[in-house]
């Protein structure tokens, strides 16, 4: 029987469970196979506070681990792969074993979409990004190449002018799905140019990305087109199938929190990209962390304090 459990390992899973721990709450934390989050799978970090030279993605998550750790954290590289937050204590399952805790944080965060193009993978962190807030700075006066035709690519190649010399927004269809105001505001940008019905079908270079290969999805031809960063802005799957009919989810399947702590069930708490539609960043997504913990903390004496009148009142009766 554990006091918290704390699912994911990301920086607002750690940042929970740093906070939990130094309240000698000794969390349980099931880290995913992916243990570290999003943050393992880049490189230079520049805006996270404290790292004045920046650091390396993997780097700072280590750092996150070994601070949860140090102040008594129990931190398991496994996935949960079922819970029920039906009945008390709450009961969740990760590898072949059942666990049961008073109170649980959810922290699993959010997978960007990638575009699964041959290139891809080897060029992550190296001129293809899923982050322009992330990533725009390495990328000034460059030919910057924006994927999507949605909000948040708008958004994406907007934010991306303040760098590039020159933004191509490349999109699968001959319209945007952009609200009006977002996509009049792309079209209108000196800066931005747009190539209609084609599709990133490629990356390539060695080191860094160098050129793409586009496919026009009418013609069905192929050519190169030089480009020195690619920012995929597709979307994102917030991470909660596991979740389905424990949790109260939006209809893009985040967890929903009035308040971005608390989630529909008592005791239940969330924090990171997994309930967070707009800012997506490593400093918001500890800060929810930290609160998340706070209140699971404050929750746990409520229920401690529960539990002694609860046992008053039997020993009386
Ligand atoms: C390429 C890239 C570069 C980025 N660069 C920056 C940057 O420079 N600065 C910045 O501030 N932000 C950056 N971000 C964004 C930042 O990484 C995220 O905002 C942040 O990691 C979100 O933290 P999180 O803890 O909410 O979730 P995540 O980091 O996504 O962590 C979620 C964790 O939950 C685990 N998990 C999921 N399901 C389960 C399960 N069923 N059981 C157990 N564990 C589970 C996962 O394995 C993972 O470890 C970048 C993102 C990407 C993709």
């Amino acid at each position: 029987m554990e006091r918290l459990i704390i699912i994911g390992s990301g920086p607002a899973g750690l940042t929970a469970a740093i906070y939990a721990a130094r309240a000698n709450l000794a969390p349980v934390v099931f880290a995913g196979y992916q243990y570290g989050g999003q943050l393992m799978f880049t490189t230079e970090v520049e805006n996270f506070p404290g790292f004045p030279n920046g650091v390396l993605g993997p780097e700072l998550m280590e750092h996150f681990r070994t601070q949860a750790e140090r102040f008594g954290s129990k931190i398991e590289n496994v996935d949960v792969t079922k819970v029920d937050f039906s009945q008390r204590p709450f009961r969740v399952w990760a590898g072949d074993d059942l666990y049961e805790a008073d109170s649980v944080i959810v922290a699993t965060g959010a997978s960007a979409r990638w575009l699964g193009i041959p290139g891809e993978e080897q060029l992550r962190g190296r001129g293809v990004s899923t982050c322009a807030t992330c990533d725009g700075a390495f990328f000034k006066e460059r030919h910057i190449v924006v994927v999507g035709g949605g909000d948040s690519a708008m958004e994406e190649a907007l934010f991306l002018t303040r760098f590039g010399s020159k933004i191509t927004v490349i999109h699968r269809r001959d319209s945007l799905r952009a609200s009006k105001i977002m996509a009049d505001r792309a079209l209108a940008h000196p800066k931005i140019e747009f190539i209609w019905n084609t599709a990133v079908v490629g990356a390539k270079g060695e080191f860094h990305l160098q050129a793409l290969e586009l496919e026009n999805l009418v013609t069905h031809e192929t050519r190169e087109f030089a480009a020195d960063a690619l920012f995929i802005a597709i979307g994102h799957d917030p991470n909660t199938a596991i979740f389905d009919g424990q949790l109260t989810l939006d209809n893009a399947r985040y967890i929903v929190s009035d308040d971005g702590v608390h989630t529909n069930i008592p005791g239940v708490f969330v924090a990171g990209d997994v309930n967070d539609i707009r800012y997506k960043q490593a400093i918001t997504a500890a800060g929810m962390g930290c609160k998340a913990s706070l209140e699971a903390e404050r929750y746990l004496e409520e229920l401690d304090a529960e539990r002694v009148a609860g046992g008053l009142e039997t020993a009386s009766a």
